[in-house]
């Protein structure tokens, strides 16, 4: 739910959750997991029976319809272009999808903080970034944040807190995500496949998602990206080759990957495959989200027998072949 350099700032959000304000401004650095982090104490706020530590159950009611990107009581607002593509075929591909959070998404606001909610619970509104809102969409918000209907609370998330109106910013608590510590990013990096962690790490300026994405360079890691993202690839040969790979990495990509699949389907973001954005979306939408999530579940118990399976090939060859059963096209 929340990367392994949130958990300082993750017990930081549970203070802040004893004393609630109706509106917290998240400003953070980019590619720090600053969206996933707000997404998560969205969803912490959602769920219906959190952990001890208040982090999301995953298993409620009010999480699944989170991860289904259908809570009755959530409202994201993003900019066009970060939302899930229209189904419809062979619509006028070339047409730029924006960049700014319009108006109108504001508006549309109304008639959800009109109603009460609909679990007996908060109602959650997660902005981002909010800065693509200009001074208009923005006055527009203003209204809301100045009377909020009981039981709101908005999550407007930021890197450039500078281009937020200053009326808009001192509605808001102020909520700093830190640059992470190098340890558990640079053992994060490794666990993704990073060869030398360290110089990406630097490369990026300590974000470490977006150092990730600048060292995607793994052979068998890149073979398997290239032949996920093609819904004709053959799984026997792909197999052959990356049954190489210890296969308790070579399940996380598959899980990484197909959670991503989840995400660009339900959210249309991705939070791994960084630079695979539009392969990812591809696939993602001739797929089912329920099929999806059961293609996770059955990854997750391939991953309890990975570290000993009977036949590592023909374990491959099976999860390839479930895999392609999902994107495959008719
Ligand atoms: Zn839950």
């Amino acid at each position: 739910m929340i990367f392994k350099w949130q958990e300082r700032p993750w017990k930081d959000w549970n203070q802040l959750r004893g004393r609630l304000p109706h509106a917290i401004l998240i400003q953070s650095g980019e590619g720090l997991g600053e969206f996933e982090f707000a997404q998560a104490c969205a969803q912490s706020l959602l769920c219906e029976d959190p952990r001890q530590d208040q982090r999301p159950c995953g298993a409620c009611r009010g999480c699944d319809w989170f991860s289904l990107g259908n809570h009755p009581d959530f409202r994201l607002i993003v900019p066009e272009s970060m939302a899930p593509e229209s189904r419809e075929e062979g619509a006028e591909p070339a047409r730029k999808r924006s960049e700014q959070i319009r108006i109108e998404q504001v508006r549309e606001l109304a008639d959800f903080l009109a109603v009460g909610t609909h679990r007996g619970g908060l109602r959650v509104i997660l902005a981002y970034p909010a800065e693509a809102m200009n001074a208009n969409t923005q006055n527009a918000l203003l209204k809301n944040l100045e009377e909020p209907p009981p039981a709101t609370v908005f999550l407007l998330v930021t890197t450039q807190p500078e281009r937020l109106l200053a009326t808009v910013r001192s509605r808001c608590l102020r909520f700093v995500l830190p640059f992470p510590p190098s340890e558990p990013v640079l053992r994060w990096l490794k666990e993704q496949g990073l060869r030398q962690p360290e110089a990406a790490l630097a490369g990026a300026g300590g974000a470490p998602l977006a150092a990730l994405k600048a060292a995607d360079t793994d052979p068998e890691r890149l073979l398997l990206i290239e032949n996920l993202g093609n819904p004709g690839f053959d799984p026997i040969a792909l197999a052959e080759t990356v049954v190489r790979v210890p296969l308790w990495d070579l399940v996380g990509w598959l899980q990484r990957w197909s959670y991503d699949l989840l995400l660009a389907r339900v959210a249309g973001r991705v939070r791994y495959g960084l630079g695979h954005e539009e392969v990812i979306s591809d696939a993602a939408r001739h797929c089912d989200a329920a099929d999806i999530a059961a293609y996770l579940r059955r990854l997750a118990q391939a991953r309890a027998l990975a570290r000993h399976p009977l036949n590592a090939k023909l374990f491959v060859e099976d999860l390839l072949l479930q895999y392609r059963r999902l994107v495959a096209r008719p």
